[in-house]
Parts: C-alpha cells; structure tokens; sequence
C-alpha cells in the first residue's frame, strides 16, 4: 500500500458519507443538532480536493493534510476528533513512502489514541469511539495472526458496525447527545456509524487495489 491508497480511501469515505447523508442527519436529528450528515459531507469533499491538489507527497502527508481539511472546514465535533485522528495516524506512518497490514493497523491505532485523548471517550459512552476501538482491535489481532489483509479488514469494518449497533442502546455519555440523558438511550449514534462507513471505506479501498 502506498499514496494512492489513501487517496482513494478518502475518495471512498466521500462517496459513502455522501450515499448516506440523508441518513446521518436524522440520526443526529434524533439525539443531537442534525448537522452530522452535512458535516461529513463537507469535510471530505474538501479531503478529496486537498489530495487532487496534492501530488507525489507520501501516504503520511496525506492523512495529515486531510486531517488539517477536517478541522479547518467541519465545525461539529467529528471535524476535530476526525482531524486529529487522520493527522496522529499521518505521524505514525512518517516519511514511509509504502506500508503494509500491520503499519496500518497502528496508524488506526494512532487515529484511536487521538480521539481518546481529544473527547475522553470510552467504549459504552456511545461515540465514535464504540466503532473505532473494536475496528482497531480485530485489525490488528487478524493481521498478527496472519490473516490476509482483505480478510482482516473485512473482519474490521464488521467489528465497526457491530460496534455501531450496539450503541443504540446506550446512554450517551459525551457530546450533545449526553445532554438529553436517559432520552439518548434507543437512537443509533451518527459518529459511531460514520465511523463504520470510514473503516468499510477503507477495506474497499484495500481491497479493489489488489
Ligand atoms: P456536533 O455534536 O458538534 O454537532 P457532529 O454532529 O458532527 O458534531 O458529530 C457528533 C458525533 O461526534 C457523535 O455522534 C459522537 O459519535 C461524536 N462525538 C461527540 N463528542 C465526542 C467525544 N467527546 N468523543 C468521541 N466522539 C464524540
Ligand atoms: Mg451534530
């Protein structure tokens, strides 16, 4: 995996959160202020035309100059969170100008941490982080134990939707929703399906390259 991977990775989250828009907004219409959708939409399709402008510069810059777009042009939460997720898993990878399965896994490590350290979330506080972490966590058991790269990536993105599922239930513990209390409790949350949509994007991406 190289440059070009990350390219279209960010080219896939663009046409998936674009599909699915309608969606996240009344998600977040239901247990927040309804901009998700519009959110994501915005931040990545300005990623999309940073990469386009942006060319030979190696697979960490990448992710960095898309996490710089994600915090300058989001103003919701996900801008930040996702921005310094993008930018901590670029510094990650460095100058390498290629990388492979377990490379990946801890740049989606990297993505995790910040996001943890930026929203102080935990597993069960019904965020992003309740489909990021178990993405993580298959992706990097399945590529230690030697899983084919598309195989663990697929076992990540079902990890992340799983994960995405199991908020509905939840009470939401950071973030606006947190504000309606026991009222969030029932509702899928927005950041943790999004989410689902980044890490499917990403085995997509992977995957039609090989
Ligand atoms: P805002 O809540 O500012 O309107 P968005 O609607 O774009 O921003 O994003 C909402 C999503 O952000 C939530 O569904 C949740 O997954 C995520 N989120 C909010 N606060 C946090 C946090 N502290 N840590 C992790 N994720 C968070
Ligand atoms: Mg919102």
């Amino acid at each position: 995996m190289d440059a070009a991977t990350i390219s279209s990775w960010m080219n896939e989250i663009d046409g998936s959160v674009r599909a699915e828009r309608d969606h996240l907004v009344q998600l977040d219409a239901a247990i927040g202020d309804g901009d998700h959708g519009t959110n994501m939409v915005r931040g990545f399709e300005a990623v999309v035309q940073a990469l386009a402008a942006d060319a030979g510069s190696p697979p960490g810059r990448l992710l960095i100059i898309s996490g710089r777009t994600l915090v300058s042009t989001v103003g919701g939460a996900s801008g930040p969170l996702w921005g310094s997720a993008l930018r901590n898993a670029g510094r990650a990878l460095g100058d390498e100008t290629t990388f492979d399965g377990a490379q990946l896994a801890e740049l989606l490590a990297a993505a995790l941490a910040a996001v943890k350290d930026l929203g102080t979330a935990s597993i069960g506080d019904k965020t992003m982080v309740d489909a990021l972490e178990p993405a993580v966590d298959a992706l990097r058991d399945r590529v230690a134990a030697g899983d084919s790269l598309p195989a663990a990536l697929s076992a990540a993105a079902e990890a992340a939707e799983a994960g995405m599922r199991a908020t509905i239930p939840l009470q939401a513990r950071k973030g606006r929703a947190s504000y309606l209390g026991e009222r969030s409790v029932g509702h899928q949350d927005p950041g943790a399906t999004s989410t689902a949509l980044i890490i499917r994007a990403l085995q997509k991406a992977v995957t039609t390259e090989r």
